[in-house]
């Protein structure tokens, strides 16, 4: 029996949280307000269905016109030559601003991706405050090398802004996602422009607005909503984009990875993944519950790094799968403003192909054992009951392809050396979550299993210092501490003599 808590109509909610949004997106070009002049869409509340607004595409000359502003003010050093100390201040003001409107952000962020409010602002808004405190501390660290061992020379690196700075971001996390890497790309004294999705026009607008309030002049920072194949791929294309961050799918990765091959611009890519979570029979099962369960239903499932392929030792396999799934039954679905677990997914497409996995489930000869339809008390909206899948293999598609919602595949598996095989077995390669006691068996899958990151008794945690990024198609390259502003910076030399030297005089007769 599902927990349904029925969605509130969206006048009701905007008038109980008391937010306020422009009907009509605009995007953000020199701090000035300008509506795309591209075809336009509705922006859909996915828990009614009710529109939220309208949206339109910046246009090929609207992205060209934020461009060359974003340009010229890198050209005339407006925000690239002052001192790392004025930036800073502007950093721990965007941070303070970010928890002032903690409210207003988690509330747009709610209503654009049905993603729970309380999510929103119990986390992702600390953390988004966090990422430009962040940066502000990171560049102070940062150090360049000197080389000096052949006597003749000292040798030593300058890291430079780049120019412009391009941040591509998905739907589902709009604040941390794209915030992690404005904040990057503007300690190091970058211009840049953000694209957000289609679906999330309206928190990243407000973000950037904040990010100009607190003090980064209107010319080096431009936000231009857009669909992908118009505004986006205008972007890419630019030749004065110096740089690109792409956050987002895999298929979308590959594409903008051949429109920057045109120009050589630096390029990180951050995709997809279909991230295997081990439990090994001699963990902690309540803790290896608690944490799978979170990595799989966090963010309504709808999560990059989403535990979704369960793999559980023979040994325990029938008790581990019998409490997840009375605990899976028992979430509360609804509302995303009020107390629930999990809401609606974000928009009709994305809400219909994760249903049709239940049907490829069926198909595959994968066993649903619980969940997989709309609730029956849901008359509107996106909503989706979580399921708990028993996989015939590692191999059909629920193992194998991204879902994207909050759908996990359960498999089984006797000896560790299956468990690493399987763990592999995946064109992907974002994250992986092991459970275990024993310290062998951490190293053992620490060094084998091939991800960017291996969570060891833990899940969904991140140290902004530490490399994050994917092998495979989970992506190229690495947020992190000095990589991040690797992206945004060129490594110069500069070599000096150490000593007056005498070069051979050409030219005298
Ligand atoms: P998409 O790849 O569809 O879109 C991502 C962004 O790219 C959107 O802003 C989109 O705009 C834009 N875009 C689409 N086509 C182009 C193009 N040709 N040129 C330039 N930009 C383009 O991903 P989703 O938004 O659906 O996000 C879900 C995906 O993101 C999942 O695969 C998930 O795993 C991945 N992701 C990865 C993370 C990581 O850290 N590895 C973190 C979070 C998510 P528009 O929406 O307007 O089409």
């Amino acid at each position: 029996m599902v927990h349904f808590i029925a969605p509130k109509p969206l006048a009701q909610v905007l008038e109980n949280q008391s937010v306020k949004y422009e009907k009509q997106t605009p995007s953000l070009i020199n701090g000035e307000r300008v509506i795309g002049t591209g075809s336009s869409w509705d922006v859909i509340y996915p828990a009614t269905e009710e529109v939220l607004g309208s949206c339109s595409s910046a246009s090929v000359e609207q992205v060209d016109h934020a461009v060359s502003s974003a340009k010229a003010a890198f050209d005339q050093g407006i925000w690239r030559t002052t001192t790392l100390a004025h930036r800073q201040g502007i950093f721990y003001k965007i941070s303070e601003l970010f928890q002032k409107y903690a409210h207003e952000l988690a509330v747009l962020q709610a209503l654009e991706t049905g993603i729970p409010y309380k999510q929103f602002k119990g986390m992702h808004a600390v953390r988004a405050s966090e990422n430009f405190r962040f940066f502000s501390d990171v560049a102070t660290s940062l150090s360049g090398k000197t080389f000096q061992q052949t006597g003749r020379y000292l040798s030593l690196t300058l890291q430079q802004p780049i120019g412009v700075g391009l941040v591509i971001s998905p739907w589902n996390a709009p604040l941390i996602l794209a915030g992690m890497k404005i904040a990057a790309c503007l300690i190091s004294g970058n211009s840049c422009i953000v694209k957000p999705s289609e679906y999330t026009p309206l928190s990243q607008l407000r973000m950037v607005e904040i990010i100009i309030e607190a003090g980064v002049p209107a010319q080096v920072i431009h936000l231009l909503n857009g669909t992908g194949a118009v505004t986006g791929a205008a972007l890419t294309l630019h030749t004065d984009i110096d740089a690109i961050n792409f956050v987002g799918g895999t298929e979308t990765g590959k594409r903008i990875m051949k429109s920057a091959a045109d120009g050589l611009k630096k390029i990180s890519l951050e995709l997809g993944g279909k991230s295997a979570n081990i439990i090994i029979d001699d963990c902690d099962i309540d803790a290896a519950i608690d944490g799978s369960l979170l990595g799989i239903f966090a963010g309504n499932g709808e999560q990059c790094l989403a535990g979704s392929r369960i793999l559980i030792q023979s040994s325990i396999y029938d008790e581990v799968v019998e409490k997840m799934v009375e605990r899976t039954k028992n979430l509360r679905i609804g509302d995303p403003f009020e107390d629930v677990e999990i809401g609606p997914l974000a928009f009709k497409t994305h809400h219909n192909r994760v249903l049709d996995f239940t049907t490829k489930a069926v198909n595959d000869g994968d066993e649903i054992l619980c969940g997989g339809g709309v609730p029956d008390a849901a008359d509107s909206g996106y909503f989706f009951e979580p399921v708990m899948a028993c996989a015939k293999s590692n191999s059909t598609r629920i193992c194998q392809e991204e879902i994207f919602g909050p759908f996990a595949a359960l498999v089984k598996f006797e000896t560790l050396e299956e468990a690493i095989e399987m763990a592999n077995d995946s064109d992907f390669g974002l994250v992986s979550y092991v459970w275990t006691q024993d310290i062998d068996n951490m190293m053992k899958f620490a060094q084998q299993v091939r991800a960017g990151t291996v969570w060891v008794n833990t899940a969904m945690s991140r140290d902004l210092r530490a490399p994050f990024g994917g092998y495979k198609l989970s992506g190229l390259g690495r947020d992190g501490l000095e990589e991040s502003i690797h992206l945004f910076t060129e490594e110069k030399t500069v070599m000096i003599p150490a000593q007056k030297l005498a070069f051979p005089k050409l030219g005298l007769g």
